[in-house]
């Protein structure tokens, strides 16, 4: 049995023979950024593949929220979610705003939007859910909450690419949505990411904003961000997006053996597909009951290194832990019992296209090994 490390991801990689001559093209075109030729066919590749109306490229997934936040001027507080990578209450901190933390629900670990509604208060402007693991938010009842209370809501929808419900794009819901296309995630442009909204106006809006904003040669309509991606990432991107449904389907394939071959094990829960959704298996959490299972998470997670297997632990720590933001009254422990329960449940298992079977069967058989017999 090989012995080769295992990662918890591994990036999706165009050609390099196909980007060659794109380089080539660069080259001789000598517009290295600022709405390049490459720019603009991604964009609207994109746009296409993903099912939406408007989509502005950026240089990461993390100004896309940044944006989102001051495209639409949002103010005083804003609810979101513990259980997510700390980019998605950063954005919040960094538009000089007051996060609130909702606890999640158990089942996906989304935000519970039950809980919404007794953490609003008159400074409540907006809503940032996190589709986690690309599992779709409940959008129609966190609809219903914000149009009650006049609440814009921005998805943190990093985790989401190409996740649709009953054929519509998961990225349509709520106001905005943001994307990263990040090295790790399920498509990437090495770093990258994009905003989407549903008017040309907004989009406009966007597109300045993200370009110091200016609005022409001598207007600068708005104290912007430069978030623009470059024509090296653009081209880069259009290739991957080639290969991105051919890597959907095998991470499928992975996600279902491992499901199949961890299904009889105690203590081990895992997500499932949910009828309608097309999804896109960017991770495999499993989440382990320390007693039923016979090992806690951390125990499973060092012994997997022993083994040369890295898994990540997403999403421990809570964000709601960290220095910036534990003193806030949200991130009461108290407040939030679901979020710190799956944060010291969650393992996330390597999860790629190109993980094998051979491979994947090394990561399966130190998961049954120290199971409760
Ligand atoms: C990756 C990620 C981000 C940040 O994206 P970057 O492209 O790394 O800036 C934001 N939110 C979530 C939930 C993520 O997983």
């Amino acid at each position: 049995m090989s012995n080769n490390q295992i990662t918890v991801t591994s990036p999706l990689l165009p050609s390099l023979d196909d980007f060659i001559p794109m380089l080539k093209d660069i080259w001789d075109r000598k517009w290295l950024t600022n709405n390049g030729h490459y720019h603009q066919e991604l964009e609207k590749a994109l746009a296409e593949y993903l099912g939406v109306k408007y989509l502005s490229l950026f240089t990461n997934g993390t100004l896309p929220l940044i944006t989102a936040l001051q495209a639409m001027k949002i103010t005083g507080e804003v609810i979101t979610t513990p259980y997510s990578f700390v980019a998605t209450t950063h954005s919040i901190w960094w538009n000089g705003l007051k996060p609130v933390f909702v606890d999640i629900d158990e089942e996906t670990g989304n935000i519970n939007p039950e809980k919404i509604e007794a953490a609003i208060t008159p400074h409540t402007t907006a809503i940032m859910p996190v589709h986690v693991y690309g599992t779709p938010c409940n959008t129609k009842r966190i609809q219903q909450i914000a149009d009650i209370y006049g609440l814009k809501v921005i998805y943190d929808a990093a985790h989401a690419f190409g996740v649709r419900v009953n054929g519509e794009s998961i990225l349509n819901a709520g106001d905005m949505s943001t994307l990263s296309f990040h090295a790790t995630k399920v498509y990437n442009t090495i770093e990258g990411g994009a905003l989407v909204c549903h008017d040309e106006a907004t989009k406009r809006r966007i597109d300045y904003l993200k370009n110091f904003g200016f609005a022409d040669e001598t207007t600068v309509v708005a104290p912007g961000i430069n978030s623009k991606m470059d024509e090296f990432r653009a081209a880069y991107g259009l290739l991957n997006l080639k290969q991105v449904d051919e890597a959907i389907t095998k991470r499928k394939i992975v996600a279902e053996r491992y499901r199949e071959t961890l299904k009889d094990i105690p203590g081990i829960r895992m997500l499932h597909d949910i009828e309608g959704v097309h999804h896109n298996y960017a991770y495999f959490p499993i989440f382990i009951d320390e007693n039923e299972y016979g090992l806690s998470r951390d125990a499973l997670y060092e012994k997997l290194k022993e083994y040369n297997i890295y898994g990540r632990r997403y999403f421990y720590p809570l964000i709601s832990t960290f220095s910036a933001y534990k003193g806030l009254d949200s991130a009461n422990p108290s407040n939030l019992p679901i979020a710190h329960k799956l944060a010291n449940q969650v393992l996330c298992l390597p999860m790629f296209a190109t993980l094998d079977s051979e491979n994947e069967n090394r990561v399966i058989d130190i998961v049954q090994k120290f199971a409760h017999k």
